[in-house]
């Protein structure tokens, strides 16, 4: 999800809305444009790519006179990076800019072509812009509430109207928006820094609050048309800090994210409480009688390549090998085309994981891709593709992505177990509506962070710690090790807690803890077990489970209660 600005004053508004967008780049996009009111004509360019190539494209045209306008930078969701798919989307009497998804715009979509609208791009943007032009008949708050009636998702938009030359209206659903406030002039836009070089004070939009912005004047309304008395914040932060919101650092703002992204990417993908995937090209015909399943990918992905093992072998019970991309691809692996290759990649751009795909697609299996990049050349190579929608990920270390990839994984899971006739619609329903509880309970989660400081601080001078677990908890230690090799440069492994007893318990002292996993209840006992055999060699174990049993050893240094993980891993069991 990415930028938008909007400005009305006296100011000549491309340029300001060109810097605007430049100061949300580090979240990162593939096209950008703007719209600019100017001698009662609404006037719009729009570039795919970096926005030097936007402005390259103003300087190149007739420049444009006006002092309001809006502006975009789109990480596209829906429909590839290209000049047409670029926002901002209208016609001559109204032009929208948006951040977000609307979820149910093919339904929309059908309903305006039987009004005899048409449609240029891929987008659901489009479809946002062309339903306020169908209900608007000269009072833009009457329209914007119409449409809002109507959309469902999360989104920000930001629309000026041909007939309200100095006049922006904004409204959010969930999809962050401020309103910043100067002398004689006032801004939107989707983050602090877009509007920090003309002004430290803004208003934050809430969800279904809808604000209407003169140079002079801004007023917030509900959508019964009440007026509504706001609170203005000041910014003390300086263009960095407000880049990462306030964060200490990417990662972190990354990690606060996952909530919202699991949501952006579950829910297009439910209709009627069931999994939903055909807008992906997975029709229920397709999905039918694979005889193996092969989930190729590397690092963080293959992590959540083995959760997804572990899941579809326990529902659907097809045999799912997973595989690490650059093995996968020089070992001539056995696949025919009764099989499934599903490649998992957070940028769609992986090396090892491209050439694994095209591997696969060679010997004949149906390829679906799990990227988060839309337009990236995994998403294009591939038979089918489900877009994780996590939004740019800045920090190296990958967090919310892997997030969005496990709810991936578990969504299928459901899907082909269903229509495998694996589990009934009910039980399907069941599961789907745990999994979308996940981003609140992970919200609640990330509340609590002085316990995970407390952790932190008794493993910071270890140089070396073990992570074990079981099944799904052994797929999670795989990640949990990587991650904290990648940033804290401790060694660590993780080890399917059975195993450690065929050697690798000599390693074993009061020098290496062990962060035991056991959070599924079929397992518990099995993995107490294990903690039992390090407690005995002097090991200092973390415990994360939540299993409530009487059996947890004593003398754990600490027991972390992760309901939130249960919640997510027990679904299956
Ligand atoms: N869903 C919209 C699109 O694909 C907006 C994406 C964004 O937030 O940049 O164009």
């Amino acid at each position: 999800m990415c930028g938008i600005v909007g400005y009305v004053g006296n100011k000549d508004c491309t340029e300001v809305l060109i810097d605007g967008l430049s100061k949300l780049e580090y979240r990162g996009y593939d096209s950008a444009g703007i719209s600019v009111l100017e001698n009662g004509c609404i006037r719009t360019v729009k570039a795919q790519g970096k926005l030097k190539n936007l402005e390259d494209k103003i300087s190149a045209g007739e420049c444009f006179k006006g002092t309001c306008g809006i502006g975009h930078t789109r990480w596209a969701t829906h429909g590839e990076p290209s000049d047409i798919n670029a926002h901002p989307h209208g016609n001559a009497i109204l032009s929208i800019v948006h951040n977000g998804i609307i979820e149910n715009y093919m339904d929309i979509k059908e309903s305006l072509k039987n009004d005899g609208y048409t449609f240029e791009s891929q987008t659901d943007t489009e479809i946002a812009a062309k339903l306020l032009d169908y209900y608007y008949k000269g009072d833009p708050v009457e329209a914007i509430i119409h449409v809002l009636g109507e959309v469902r998702g999360s989104f920000a938009l930001g629309i000026v109207f041909k007939d309200f030359e100095d006049t922006i209206f904004a409204v959010r659903k969930e999809s962050p928006l401020i309103v910043g406030v100067g002398d004689g002039e006032n801004f939107i836009a989707s983050d602090v820094p877009a509007i920090l070089k003309y002004t430290k004070k803004y208003y934050l939009l809430e969800s279904d609050e809808l604000a209407i912005l003169k140079k002079d004047s801004v007023e917030f309304l509900d959508l019964h048309r009440n007026t509504i008395e706001k609170e203005i914040q000041v910014a003390d932060w300086d263009m960095e800090a407000a880049e990462k919101c306030g964060y200490e650092h990417f990662m972190l703002k990354e990690i606060h994210e996952q909530p919202n992204a699991i949501k952006n990417t579950l829910s297009p993908r439910i209709k009627n409480g069931l999994p939903y995937l055909d807008g992906c090209g997975l029709d229920d015909e397709t999905l039918k009688n694979f005889n193996n399943i092969f989930i190729v990918a590397c690092g963080t992905a293959m992590h959540a390549g083995v959760v997804g093992k572990y899941v579809i072998e326990e529902l659907v019970r097809i045999p799912v090998t997973v595989d690490i991309a650059s093995e996968f691809r020089y070992r001539n692996p056995i696949i025919t085309e009764k099989d499934l290759v599903i490649i998992i990649s957070q940028s769609g751009e992986t090396a090892d994981t491209l050439a694994a795909l095209k591997l696969a697609k060679k010997q004949g299996a149906k390829t679906l891709a799990v990227v988060n990049v839309v337009g990236s050349s995994i998403a294009r190579e591939a038979d089918m593709v489900i877009y994780t929608h996590a939004g740019l990920e800045i920090s190296v270390a990958s967090t919310k992505a892997y997030s969005v990839q496990v709810a991936v994984m578990y969504l299928l899971a459901f899907k082909l177990a269903l229509i495998n006739d694996k589990i009934t619609e009910d039980a399907c329903r069941n599961y789907t509506n745990q999994l979308f509880e996940i981003p609140s309970v992970i919200s609640a989660y990330l509340e609590e962070k002085e316990q995970l400081q407390f952790i932190a601080s008794k493993l910071v001078n270890a140089d070396s710690l073990l992570f074990i677990g079981r099944g799904l908890d052994y797929a999670m230690s795989m990640e949990g090790s990587l991650k904290l090799k990648e940033i804290s440069y401790i060694h660590s492994e993780a080890y399917p807690a059975g195993e450690l007893k065929h050697g690798t318990i000599s390693l074993i002292t009061e020098n290496m803890p062990v962060i035991a996993v056991a959070t599924q209840k079929s397992l518990f006992e099995k993995t107490i077990s294990n903690i039992k055999e390090v407690k005995a060699r002097g090991a200092n174990v973390i415990l994360l489970s939540s299993c409530d049993s009487k059996t947890k050893p004593g003398m754990m240094l600490l027991i972390i209660e992760l309901t939130f993980l249960v919640q997510m891993i027990c679904l299956c069991h």
